[in-house]
């Protein structure tokens, strides 16, 4: 398919270039669709910011089991999604299965990883708990006041900015089209009104599959504008900002912000030897009741996270944020001194009420949501541009769970 068959006429207009929209462009690409995306700035917000942990078990938190359906589904669809997205772009994209640790540094630490690791196996989860001195066989440089660890084998990593990257290559190279351009309003479109009756998709024959005749949406960006019968909103924090949606079908979608580091081995004289990676797991650990981690890239980069916090929509990176993961990573790794601070990032990770995603249509017919993937962003998008692709290709139903339905409010009202 042409590019400039995609661009006049496009089956679907994605709003957001960030993973979310990326992954959803490829495979309903892929599946036949001429797709047009837009962004004034693809792959970079939450997802250049992320840390790019695969890890259903060690981000599970108390409370949150009705996740691990999906989270661990997500997990399970990486390898394969690695490695048909590196075959497409031709490069790596840091994918590793190196399981994660979680490190005690003191004995009110030993015991709470303890009963997390019950809890894990009430799940039947995988995990187990490690002693200092196994730990420290596994992770000769943390910090030797480490008590003990968890283990979560199946928990891994990718390098998200790689991901990121490689999905602009591929996505352009199966012919979707993308605009740099920023998304003021939406407006058009067939009408509609609240109800699970008008839950329909406008491009659907009844005898299933895609037909795009139906009424279009006109999708206004600051540099004109584009029509296509199917809409997709993902963009993430910023979703429910995009004027001319409905308020019944307005993303239930919040900022909350992150700040992350990158460190390396720099350029100095030990380059050779700084290149192995400090530690060779994910680690985890509380610092003072404050989670950290460690995320080791092979190339001897390590990303240190997170901060949180809900202060709207501002991404400049704190100088309080900064020294606070700095200083809690050198509790559990010291040698991190040696590094150099190669880059700082804050981003906004897109949080719904109850922490699931907002997948499937709107009470607005052609408007679809692929948002709201909170902290867990980069592990839920291959499985979700799945589901999405699956009901717009061949109309599978979005699981209920995900539908923007749930918070719906009548019009007016919000
Ligand atoms: C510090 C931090 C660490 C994280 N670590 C992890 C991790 O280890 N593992 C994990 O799975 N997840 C992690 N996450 C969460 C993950 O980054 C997000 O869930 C994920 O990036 C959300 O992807 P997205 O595409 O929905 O949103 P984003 O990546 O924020 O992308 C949204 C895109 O929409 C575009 N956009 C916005 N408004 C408009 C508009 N009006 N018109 C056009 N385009 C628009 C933006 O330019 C942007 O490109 C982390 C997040 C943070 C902040």
């Amino acid at each position: 398919m042409g590019r400039s068959q995609a661009t006049a006429h496009p089956d679907v207009v994605i709003v957001g270039a960030g993973i979310a929209g990326l992954a959803t462009a490829w495979r309903l690409c892929l599946g036949g669709m001429k797709v047009t995306i837009l962004d004034p700035n693809p792959a970079r917000a939450a997802t250049w910011t992320a840390a790019g942990m695969l890890a259903p078990v060690t981000e599970l938190a108390y409370g949150e089991a009705h996740h691990l359906a999906l989270t661990m589904k997500a997990a399970e669809r990486w390898p394969s999604f690695a490695e048909e997205l590196e075959a497409a772009a031709e490069h790596s994209i840091g994918f590793q299965t190196c399981g994660t640790l979680y490190a005690a540094l003191d004995a009110g630490d030993a015991t709470e990883l303890k009963r997390l690791q019950a809890f894990h196996g009430t799940l039947g989860l995988e995990s187990s708990i490690l002693t200092a001195t196994e730990t420290r066989d596994l992770e000769p440089l943390l910090s030797p006041t480490v008590r003990s660890a968890l283990i979560a084998p199946g928990d891994h990593q990718v390098d998200n900015r790689l991901a990121g990257a490689a999905l602009i290559t591929a996505v352009e190279r199966a012919g979707v089209h993308i605009e740099h351009a920023f998304v003021t309003a939406l407006d058009g479109g067939a009408s509609w009104s609240a109800g699970r009756d008008n839950l329909s998709l406008p491009g659907f024959s009844k005898s299933g599959g895609f037909v795009s005749e139906a009424p279009r949406i006109r999708v206004r960006t600051d540099d004109g504008s584009f029509e296509a019968p199917i809409v997709i909103i993902c963009a993430g924090s910023w979703s429910p900002l995009i004027a001319g949606i409905p308020d019944p079908a307005r993303p239930a979608v919040r900022p909350v912000r992150g700040e992350s580091l990158r460190l390396g081995p720099g350029s100095g004289e030990s380059l050779a030897a700084a290149r192995q990676p400090l530690v060779s797991h994910n680690v985890r650990a509380l610092v003072h009741g404050r989670p950290i981690y460690l995320v080791p890239r092979a190339t001897g980069e390590i990303v240190i996270g997170a901060t949180s916090d809900e202060r709207g929509y501002g991404t400049g990176v704190l100088a309080g944020g900064v020294r606070q993961l700095l200083d809690d990573a050198r509790e559990v790794v010291p040698g991190i001194d040696e590094l150099e601070l190669i880059d700082t990032s804050a981003g906004l990770r897109p949080a719904t009420p109850d922490n699931l995603p907002l997948l499937g249509p709107t009470v607005m017919p052609g408007l679809l949501l692929a948002t709201g993937y909170w902290r867990n962003g980069i592990l839920l998008a291959p499985l979700m541009a799945d589901m999405l692709a699956s009901y717009l290709l061949a109309g599978e139903q979005c699981p209920q769970e995900y539908s923007p339905e749930r918070f719906s409010t009548p019009a007016g009202s919000l």
